[in-house]
């Protein structure tokens, strides 16, 4: 995990594009490594590391976003596997996926409690019984997509982990995915026009807010770092610390853009030669929501530390 945050800090900064595969070697490949069959692995690890194959995460449903555990996609034992049907929404990146990792609800929680009884299946993009429909966003690109299914047949081969512990490799996946340097340099490109705007214009506000805006990056990225480095520490602990990574990278990032639309926007050129701050701002208001809404993060962070579950220490 160290050596892939290297990797792909480089490639953020480069401005590399890197969204098609990123869930793949981000999230489901750690998860196949701690939940899935050998069989899975030998199947799925050496195209996700060569960057040839994608996956969608398919969680969040029309009416469980936040409340991810009252999903109502059903998975039915029937022979030979399961049968899946439902409907999944705001999938990043399903149009282009090979392969959706669904959270369903494969049996009744016998203790009343939703987080029983979930499962993860691997369902292949192309599998009849699904349909991909692109939803426009004003960041405009055709990233986002709702999946339904329509008694799609999935073998017995497609059950990642045990059956019934869909939860617990969720919280993994989203430790996995909350505290990665996605959270603090998806906008790096904003840095470097701030820069060539200080040395051109000999303004002195785009100096300004680069430098606070740099001292706050290196802030970030060394919880980041505290983050990667914990993995002895229970997943609950894991859980805290990826949503605050998230919380403060998703802060800095607003903050970000805020202070350099206006520190550019007087200058001669302003944001015409700003296209990396343009972009950034269409996308802005997607930050603090994707991989979990910040109130929910907060919510996880004073739980986990008021209950004892997590000693409230970053070292
Ligand atoms: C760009 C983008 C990409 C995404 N990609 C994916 C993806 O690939 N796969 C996937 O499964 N999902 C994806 N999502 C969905 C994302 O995970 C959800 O949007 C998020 O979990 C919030 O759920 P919701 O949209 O249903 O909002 P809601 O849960 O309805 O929340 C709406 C608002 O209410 C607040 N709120 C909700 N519950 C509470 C609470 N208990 N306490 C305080 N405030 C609360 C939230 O903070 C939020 O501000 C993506 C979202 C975006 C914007």
């Amino acid at each position: 995990m160290v050596d892939r945050h290297v990797v792909v800090e480089e490639l953020l900064a480069a401005g590399a594009p890197v969204s098609a595969h990123w869930f793949a070697e981000r999230q489901i490949g750690p998860s196949l490594l701690r939940n899935g069959t050998e069989a899975q692995r030998r199947k799925f690890l050496p195209p996700i590391a060569a960057g040839d194959c994608y996956f969608a995460v398919g969680m969040s449903e029309p009416d469980s976003g936040s409340d991810l555990a009252s999903v109502r996609t059903r998975a039915v034992p029937c022979i030979g596997g399961w049968t899946v049907d439902g409907a999944k929404i705001w999938t990043t990146g399903a149009a282009i996926a090979h392969y959706v990792l669904t959270l369903c609800r494969s049996s009744l929680s016998e203790s009343g409690t939703p987080h029983e009884g979930l499962s993860q299946l691997i369902i292949p993009i192309d599998s009849p019984g699904v349909t991909v429909k692109p939803i426009a966003s004003m960041a405009s690109e055709p990233e986002l997509n709702e999946i339904m299914f329509d008694n799609v047949l999935v073998p017995v081969e497609g059950l990642v982990g045990r059956e019934g512990d869909g939860w617990k490799q969720v919280m993994m996946e989203l430790a996995d995915e909350r505290g990665g340097p996605e959270r603090y340099l998806s906008m790096f490109g904003v840095l470097r026009e701030l820069g060539y705007a200080a040395s051109d214009t000999g303004s002195t506000e785009p100096t300004r807010v680069l430098g606070s805006a740099v001292s706050r990056l290196w802030s970030v990225r060394a919880l980041g770092y505290t983050h990667l480095l914990r993995p002895a520490g229970s997943s609950k602990e894991r859980a805290v610390v990826a949503a605050l990574v998230k919380d403060v990278g998703t802060s800095y990032e607003r903050q970000l853009l805020e202070d350099a639309r206006v520190a550019l926007a007087p200058t001669d050129s302003g944001l015409r030669s700003a296209p990396a701050l343009r972009s950034a701002i269409r996308h802005s208001p997607a930050v603090t929501l994707r991989g979990g809404a910040t109130e929910v993060l907060r919510d996880i962070m004073w739980r986990e530390t008021t209950t004892g579950n997590v000693e409230w220490q970053i070292k």
